[in-house]
């Protein structure tokens, strides 16, 4: 049961969607995700934000559920401006229901008594000059499903490029091409979360394995510095053949895509399942490498598997990267190069003009013989 008002108060928070297309028989679809609800006059969509009212669809604009400062590695995004801070927003709905959603009191506040908080009026100008004050260098919209929101992420980051922030979307991949294209000129990356391998996982969730994959190709042919997570989770993914699977998969759009493989722990709906342990992970990791892949990152594991939270340079294996619970502490490739053998590394590294936290510090790189595992 949804909390008394709030999905009154949220409907009084938005906008006439952009992402629509009048269907023949008189509905409208919304093209925000790839459900593309059909809606009649006064019909709510499956993520519950987004409303028809009379010849248009509403959707959010103006508000944020929770918004934070923190480091942008915190988003399970490592080859994007490294070592800086991110304006981090969320809002509330979501168009898919997992079962262990980390931050389920916002986006499933709609279908659960989560009792929220009311969302906070805000303007896009208000939060860049929070992020800019902030030193901030990434703006992102993250926590719920932010795509479902897209015409307000789209003013909200288009105001945040012009103060030279980065942006970007942190996904379930439930999205369509025409989102995708909508968000491009004013979004810099997409990280985008790839929950499983099967379409029965895929059911457990809400949504289609096919459609996710698809949107990691069409975001990367757009030119999105893409990045990917699967989370790891005993008794529902935890299988090294089928993480096998996707990283083939993924080496066969990009070899240069990021895969992060995250340890689940216990949380929202899956609060009795075990936590994942480091094993599995850091065989799936191995399986990857040997598919192709050329960044392959193990997380969620605190200290035990750190060696797998550096970025190595692929060409010498230096360490050019070097993270310890989930922030940079030295960034040794402020330009996208290795500063040993010259190699590019892919991602938006450059780091604005002026003092930053992490200024270039070419010597001192670190070389290890245990940077991968065995690759099977
Ligand atoms: S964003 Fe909401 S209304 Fe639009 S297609 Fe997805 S679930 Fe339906």
């Amino acid at each position: 049961m949804a909390p008394v008002g709030l999905a009154e108060h949220l409907d009084g928070l938005t906008a006439p969607a952009v992402l629509v297309r009048p269907r023949g028989d008189g509905r409208l679809e919304c093209q925000a995700c790839a459900h593309r609800c059909a809606l009649r006059d006064g019909d709510r969509g499956l993520c519950g934000v987004r409303t028809r009212r009379g010849d248009v669809i509403r959707a959010p604009f103006g508000y944020v559920a929770a918004r934070r400062i923190r480091a942008v590695e915190t988003n399970t995004v490592y080859h994007v401006r490294p070592g800086t801070q991110a304006l981090v927003i969320g809002m509330y709905g979501c168009d898919l229901r997992c079962p262990y959603c980390q931050n389920w009191r916002i986006s499933q506040a709609l279908r659960e008594d989560t009792a929220p908080s009311m969302p906070a009026p805000v303007t896009p100008a208000a939060l860049v000059d929070e992020a800019v004050r902030s030193d901030c260098a990434v703006v992102c919209g993250a926590y719920n499903e932010p795509l479902i929101a897209a015409e307000w992420l789209h003013a909200v980051f288009a105001e945040a490029q012009r103060a030279g922030l980065v942006t970007g979307i942190v996904s379930d991949g439930n999205t369509t091409g025409e989102t995708l294209a909508y968000m491009r000129p004013v979004t810099d990356f997409y990280r985008v979360d790839l929950k499983g391998f099967t379409d029965r996982q895929y059911a457990a969730v809400g949504g289609r394995l096919a459609t996710v994959v698809e949107a990691i190709r069409v975001a990367r042919a757009l030119g999105y510095w893409v990045e990917v997570v699967t989370l790891v989770v005993p008794g529902f993914n935890d299988d090294l053949g089928g993480l096998r699977g996707l990283a083939r998969d993924l080496a066969a759009i990009d070899v240069d895509l990021p895969w992060h493989l995250n340890a689940f722990y216990p949380r929202y709906r899956w609060r009795d399942r075990p936590r994942q342990g480091a094993g599995l992970l850091i065989s799936a990791a191995g399986a990857a490498y040997a598919r192709g892949l050329r960044y392959v990152y193990v997380g969620n594991l605190a200290d035990r598997v750190a060696q797998l939270s550096h970025t190595r340079c692929p060409g010498c294996r230096a360490v050019v990267v070097e993270r310890h619970d989930y922030r940079a502490v030295a960034v040794r490739c402020p330009e996208g190069r290795c500063p040993g053998c010259g190699t590019h590394l892919p991602g938006l590294w450059r780091a604005r003009a002026g003092p930053g936290p992490y200024p270039a510090a070419a010597g001192s790189i670190q070389k290890t013989s245990q940077w991968c595992p065995s690759t099977s």
